[in-house]
């Protein structure tokens, strides 16, 4: 037999979405009548804009044509699609990205999943939790890790627990570490940095050599105009930063994938012998290696949403899941119940009550109100005691869903 990787057998017993859905179709089978609302995994729900689509549709039309096929495209992207991103979601903020520095690719999950390979073996990192479950599963994969202890934890990996006392944002690391994910706003929390916090991280970043792995995911749901979008927003970041962006959340590209990573030029990184490396070029040249670029169809789906309609299509599909927070957390606070996020981010993360665990409640919610979250628990041990809702659904359901919690639990 072959010889596998030994550190995939560290990983706790499942990824958390898998665990969810087995969770939830034992419940389907065993009460088929159920009506069961799901406001746990993070997936949009309100379908492609009439931009979206009509991009889609004329790049196929002009493919099917031998003037206008297109094979392989350029690894990082087509320059159409980094020169709108750089112009509009930087240039116009007064950001100033060149489109060299954008690498287009087919997901968040992957770009924040494989940047860690271009690190050393031996790179220590520092991990807020509760967080996005990919990034310290990716480092345990990677062997950067121990085993897990009893509360989840892998030796090997400095957490930077997320509290309520800490209004859910990570403190700086209290021994140096090479990397450091953050992700604003924050998925499960929903908390959001503020300029004076990223600020302090940038600093804090350059003054020991860290480089920050900035997830901005949810960056369109933030309200707030005094709240940062990007972490280059922040200066000095261009030396210590990477940000990551999905038009997943943003646009409902869960199912037609397309996000990208920014690598400024002036971040470097170090080699065994303390020379300096360009981080860019190192994952310019995993790219080209790894990955034969996102489909021409799917950049033009994606360029769209930067047009003046294209752009006002996707605001009223954010507005919607927006309100559907702002219906989760009022409904839920009024009912006596703890919650956090919901107001820039479209997660509301609350209490559990009468004392249940996170895969206790999950368990209570799903059999009693049928509804679906997602246990915190599940994205790391600071989450024990709290379950995510997701204001990803259509709206009746969102009602309904607030109205049964409220119901069973209040
Ligand atoms: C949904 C999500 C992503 C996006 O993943 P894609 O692969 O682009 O769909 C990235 N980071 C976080 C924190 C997320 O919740």
């Amino acid at each position: 037999m072959a010889r596998i990787n030994d550190h995939y057998q560290k990983l706790a017993a499942g990824y958390l979405f898998p665990e969810i859905g087995r969770r939830v179709s034992a419940f389907q089978t065993a009460n088929p009548k159920a009506d069961v609302i799901r406001l746990g995994i993070g997936d949009v729900v309100l379908p492609l804009t009439a931009s979206v689509r009509q991009a889609m549709h004329d790049a196929v039309d002009e493919m099917a044509v031998a003037s206008g096929f297109k094979g392989y495209g350029p690894e990082r992207g087509y320059a159409f699609l980094r020169e709108a991103i750089a112009k509009h979601d930087f240039g116009d903020r007064g950001v100033a990205i060149d489109p060299n520095e954008i690498f287009v690719s087919d997901g968040s999950k992957c770009d924040s999943g494989n940047i860690q390979e271009i690190f050393a073996e031996d790179a220590t990192i520092a991990i807020p939790d509760p967080v996005y479950p990919v990034y310290v599963d990716t480092n345990v994969m990677a062997g950067r890790t121990g085993q897990a202890g009893a509360n989840g934890r892998y030796s090997g990996i400095q957490y930077l627990p997320c509290t309520e006392a800490s209004g859910f944002l990570p403190a700086l690391p209290n021994r140096p570490v090479d990397l450091v994910y953050l992700c604003s706003p924050n998925n499960p929390t929903g908390a959001v940095a503020s300029k004076a916090e990223l600020t302090k991280w940038v600093d804090w970043a350059r003054a020991n050599g860290a480089i920050l792995l900035f997830d901005a995911a949810y960056e369109r749901f933030i309200t707030d105009p005094e709240l940062p979008r990007s972490i280059f927003e922040v200066p000095g970041a261009r030396e210590c930063a990477i940000e990551f962006r999905s038009y997943s959340k943003t646009a409902g590209f869960t199912g037609i994938r397309c996000a990208y990573v920014v690598i400024p030029a002036e971040l470097k990184g170090r080699n065994a012998r303390g020379e300096s490396v360009s981080v860019a070029g190192l994952w310019d040249r995993r790219t080209s290696t790894k990955f034969n670029g996102v489909s021409y169809p799917v950049q033009r789906a994606a360029e769209a949403i930067y047009s003046e309609t294209g752009c006002k299509e996707v605001q009223a599909n954010i507005d919607y899941y927006m309100a559907n927070a702002g219906i989760i957390r009022a409904g839920l606070a009024k009912a006596g119940f703890y919650t956090f996020g919901g107001v820039n981010a479209p997660y509301v993360w609350m209490k559990t009550p009468n004392g249940l665990d996170s895969w206790q409640f999950f368990d209570a919610l799903l059999s009693q109100a049928n509804v679906v979250g997602t246990p915190g628990s599940g994205f790391g041990s600071c989450g024990e005691g709290y379950l995510r809702l997701s204001a990803f659904g259509f709206r009746e359901k969102v009602e309904e869903a607030v109205g049964r919690i409220t119901k069973h639990f209040a």
